[in-house]
């Protein structure tokens, strides 16, 4: 399983943006207006915040100096170079361990982390203090080409409040030429002094010709389909794909689900799972309050569903995946959200059990 990030961290000739090519403007207004030290770049998960990022951290040391800083990076120069090939030593990343290998950026960079017990110890989700330290310490250090010191952090939301903590101190009190760039898809959930010292760039949805047009080039077929699948953010719906889910795969699940099928989900892991779910739940509840489906064409939703029963299997997918990092079984917990899934799209009661409401009034 390749993840979504792995082609488009780094490797493009001149920007990232060119890789997700609804970049392209942000970047050259963010180029050209943001000269704060610190700037939060927020948006809906899957438009490519940390991408944004990488190509403004790119643009700023980018050593084409004859160029105006809203045509840099230039993609040639030494530095540009050296940022490709994820080896600049002006630039930090700071991303969780666990996705580190999914997003390209594995090697080096997090040296403040230690490897834990015989590097046996669990990836970590979050961005651990160590490496917020070790950061606080690039950033402090003389710039080695001159331009600037860079630190990426993303997901900013995954560093805990002690990481935070240390990190607000230096952002309260940049020192030199330190420039930082977090990225977000949940700012709320940040500190709101680490939101109140940063510039926000916010980033829109791709217009959906340009996101379905952009996963064709990718191969996908049907990319509409599976663009609705994602709630119009590209970079999950190319996930999706790749995880080996097409449109046709897609389209058929609130009927399988409807038939207790669990097999459908099989080898998706259980918060795609839930998420597949919930987005089943949210159609057909939406189709039975006579509001329009968002993640299935209206003619695959399953429909007739029982609004309590919905809501009562809403109520469980969201304990679960409130919890979906717990060691579960994982084809048990699928399987039974799969069976309350069956029973919630069933034909609703009032016309499943015209026999019982007869014998109650032949009996009353
Ligand atoms: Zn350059």
């Amino acid at each position: 399983m390749s993840a979504p990030g792995a082609d488009l961290s780094g490797q493009g000739s001149a920007g990232d943006e060119h890789d997700l090519p609804w970049l392209a403007t942000p970047l050259r207004r963010t180029l050209e207006t943001q000269q704060a030290h610190a700037l939060l770049i927020h948006g809906p998960g899957g438009v490519g915040q940390f991408e944004l990022a990488l190509a403004l951290a790119k643009g700023w040391l980018c050593e084409a100096t004859d160029r105006p800083l809203v045509d840099r990076p230039c993609g040639r120069c030494a530095s540009c170079k050296l940022h490709a090939a994820h080896s600049h030593p002006d630039l930090l990343v700071l991303v969780p361990e666990a996705l580190r290998e999914s997003l390209g950026w594995d090697l080096g960079g997090n040296e403040g982390e230690d490897a834990g017990e015989g590097g046996k110890r669990k990836p970590s989700k979050e961005i651990r203090i160590e490496a917020v330290r070790a950061a606080i310490v690039f950033a402090t250090t003389t710039s080695a080409r001159g331009r600037a010191k860079v630190v990426v952090v993303h997901p900013a939301e995954r560093m805990n409040d002690v990481a935070a903590s240390a990190f607000l101190k230096t952002l309260e009190e940049p020192v030199g030429d330190a420039r930082f760039l977090l990225c977000s898809a949940a700012p709320d959930s940040l500190l709101p002094t680490i939101r109140s010292r940063c510039q926000q760039v916010v980033l829109a949805l791709p217009p959906a010709a340009d996101a379905a047009a952009w996963l064709e080039r990718r191969g996908i077929a049907q990319p509409g389909v599976l663009l609705a699948a994602s709630g119009g953010q590209p970079q999950h719906a190319l996930d999706l794909a790749e995880r080996g889910v097409d449109a046709a795969a897609w389209l058929a699940l609130p009927r399988r689900i409807a038939a207790g099928d669990a097999t459908a989900l099989q080898g998706w892991g259980l918060p795609a799972a839930i998420d597949a779910l919930q987005k089943i739940c949210h159609d057909a509840a939406a189709l039975a309050c006579g509001g329009a489906p968002r993640y299935f064409p209206k003619e695959r939703v399953v429909g007739e569903a029982n609004l309590d029963a919905l809501l009562q299997w809403s109520r469980e997918l969201a304990r679960v995946a409130a919890e979906a990092e717990h060691p579960w079984s994982v084809d048990l917990a699928i399987e039974s959200l799969v069976g309350q899934g069956r029973e919630a799209l069933k034909t609703p009661r009032s016309r499943a059990l015209p026999r019982e409401a007869l014998s109650l009034n032949s009996t009353g």
